[in-house]
């Protein structure tokens, strides 16, 4: 851990980023420049090479990308409400808080819209999913989370992508929590649309959201989108066409910051070094955690790298607050739970985190523990 940072955070996002990451944006940008607009051009390739590695050496690529201002929330918005024609109707594949916000999105824009739900300890159910296919033939376009971040679960988008193209409808994917982090290819899960952010395990800071598209579809929704400055199609035509301008103001310090991760990211080695760091963290935290005692909501073949859920140890004296001011005091913060059906609190094991950082988090916990006269067996 640096040692100008108050504490590190061990959360699902904004996440600790670099010095130099946050350094990027000590500097204020006019949105006109072509200097500017030449960096998010640049970030808008690297997005495509990232998400798409195989296609993107194809010319014309069949895959590009949009940014739009907000945090993930308005991007996965924009989406839905830019892509789904009139006549459009939406499956939305749920196992936790963030399945149930896209269908509340399709909800609040009136979307046609139908929501298959499982247990939040529970992966989709692939049958299930066959059935609906079977039987409701106006369903056009299927959403649905990579890593759902309330339970840390990764969702096997693969095989359910592969369900989707047979039936030949269209995929939106929820990658926020994930891109970056986990490798991920449009190409090989037959994602039409991949939604994430700048705040998330590209290691950017928070503002803006990102979008990796497949041309055909994109194009084809111009006109459909129920808002104005949610447009996707509007405001990709933009950056085509004037060089990587966005419609109406950019967060240009969050925009030069990403350009800045994106080119650490390469640095560490990609995705693929990424994604070793994060597992060897999260792996080593379970290991600390469960010789402390604590327990994890989910089996181990269920677990992402992203972000882990404890279960509330027995001990009826133990409350989320003081746990929490015990580790900040110790310069950890963690984050409080979101599962429905078990009192949790999650650790997030991604941003600019060593295994190193979860030893000495693994000794704050056990301070902690001794701290507040918890027995944790
Ligand atoms: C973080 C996250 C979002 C977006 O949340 P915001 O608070 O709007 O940035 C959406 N989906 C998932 C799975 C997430 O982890």
């Amino acid at each position: 851990m640096d040692d100008d940072i108050p504490y590190l955070l061990l959360t699902p996002g904004p996440l600790t980023t670099t010095r130099s990451v946050r350094a990027a944006m000590l500097q204020d940008y006019c949105t006109w420049d072509d200097e500017y607009n030449q960096r998010v051009s640049e970030i808008r390739n690297r997005l495509v090479r990232l998400a798409a590695p195989v296609a993107s050496a194809q010319d014309p690529c069949p895959y590009t990308s949009v940014l739009m201002q907000g945090s993930g929330t308005f991007v996965v918005e924009a989406t839905i409400g830019s892509v789904l024609p009139a006549r459009g109707k939406l499956l939305v594949l749920s196992n936790g808080a963030y399945g149930r916000r896209i269908a509340q999105i399709a909800a609040r824009l009136g979307i046609n819209h139908r929501v298959l739900e499982v247990a939040e300890i529970c992966p989709p159910d692939l049958s299930q999913i066959e059935r609906t296919f079977q039987t409701d033939r106006k369903i056009s376009h299927v959403a649905m989370v990579h890593c759902e971040t309330t339970t840390g679960m990764l969702n096997p988008v693969a095989a359910v992508g592969r369900l989707v193209k047979q039936y030949g409808k269209m995929f939106l994917l929820d990658a926020m929590s994930s891109f970056g982090g986990i490798p991920l290819s449009c190409e090989e899960i037959g994602a039409s649309f991949l939604i994430s952010s700048a705040n998330k395990c590209i290691q950017g800071t928070p503002g803006f959201g990102f979008v990796i598209a497949d041309r055909q579809p994109l194009t084809a929704s111009e006109g459909s989108a129920r808002s104005l400055s949610l447009d996707l199609f509007d405001q990709w035509r933009e950056m085509e066409e004037h060089g990587g301008k966005w419609r109406y103001t950019s967060p240009t310090h969050v925009v030069r910051a990403f350009l800045q991760a994106l080119i650490e990211l390469e640095e560490e080695g990609g995705v693929d070094a990424r994604y070793q760091r994060y597992t060897s963290n999260q792996t080593r935290l379970v290991e600390h955690m469960e010789a402390l005692g604590f327990k994890t909501l989910l089996p181990r073949s269920l677990q992402s790298p992203i972000i882990t859920s404890f279960l509330f140890p027995t001990d009826a004296g133990f409350a989320f607050g003081p746990f929490y001011e015990a580790l900040k005091r110790r310069r950890f913060v963690i984050y409080p739970g979101k599962a429905s059906r078990a009192d949790t609190f999650r650790i997030g094991t991604i941003g600019n985190v060593f295994p190193s950082d979860i030893d000495h988090l693994a000794t704050a916990v056990s301070e902690a523990i001794e701290e507040l006269n918890l027995s944790l067996r």
